[in-house]
C-alpha cells in the first residue's frame, strides 16, 4: 500500500467527458484518508450531475463501420451455435430390471456423447465490421478441435 493519493475519476456521456483528479506531480500524501472516494468522487459527482442535469436519458450512437456482434470466449472470432455447446461423454442411467432364468450378465453401460451448453460461452462486443470471421475452432468441421480446446 502506498500513500492514500488521489486518483483520476472521469466519466462520459454521449455529449461531455469530463475528469477531475487531485494530487502532486510526485507521490505524495496530499492529507489523511486522502482517497479518491474522499477527494475526487464527491467534486467529479458533483460536476456531473450539474453538468447534466437538464440532459434526457441518452446513449452512444455506433458509429458506421461499427457493428455489435457476439463472440467465441475461446476464439475471440463470430461465434457459431457450436460455440455454444461441448460434447460430453456419458453413461446413460440404467435401471435395475429383475429377470428370470438369466445367468449372463448385463453389458457394461457404454458411454454416449451428450452435448451440454457451454456457460458464459459467448460474449458482446462491438467491432470493425467485416474484421471478424467466423470461429474456426468449432463448428461442423471443427468439432475435433473444440473438444481439445475447453
Ligand atoms: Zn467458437
Amino acid at each position: 500500500m502506498g500513500l492514500p493519493r488521489a486518483r483520476p475519476q472521469r466519466s462520459r456521456t454521449p455529449h461531455l467527458v469530463a475528469g477531475v483528479w487531485f494530487g502532486f506531480d510526485a507521490p505524495s500524501k496530499i492529507m489523511n484518508e486522502g482517497f479518491a472516494a474522499t477527494v475526487a468522487v464527491p467534486a467529479w459527482a458533483t460536476f456531473m450531475r450539474q453538468a447534466t442535469a437538464k440532459d434526457k436519458p441518452d446513449w452512444f450512437k455506433v458509429p458506421a463501420g461499427v457493428q455489435k456482434v457476439t463472440l467465441c470466449r475461446l476464439s475471440g472470432q463470430l461465434a457459431t451455435d457450436e460455440c455454444r455447446w461441448r460434447t460430453e461423454m456419458r453413461v446413460p442411467q440404467t435401471i435395475a430390471v429383475a429377470t428370470t432364468g438369466s445367468l449372463e450378465p448385463a453389458p457394461p453401460p457404454v458411454p454416449v456423447p451428450v452435448r451440454v451448453p457451454v456457460p458464459d460461452a459467448v460474449y458482446e462486443e462491438y467491432v470493425v465490421s467485416g474484421s471478424v470471421g467466423p470461429c474456426t475452432l468449432h463448428g461442423p468441421h471443427a468439432a475435433v478441435k473444440a473438444e481439445f480446446a475447453r
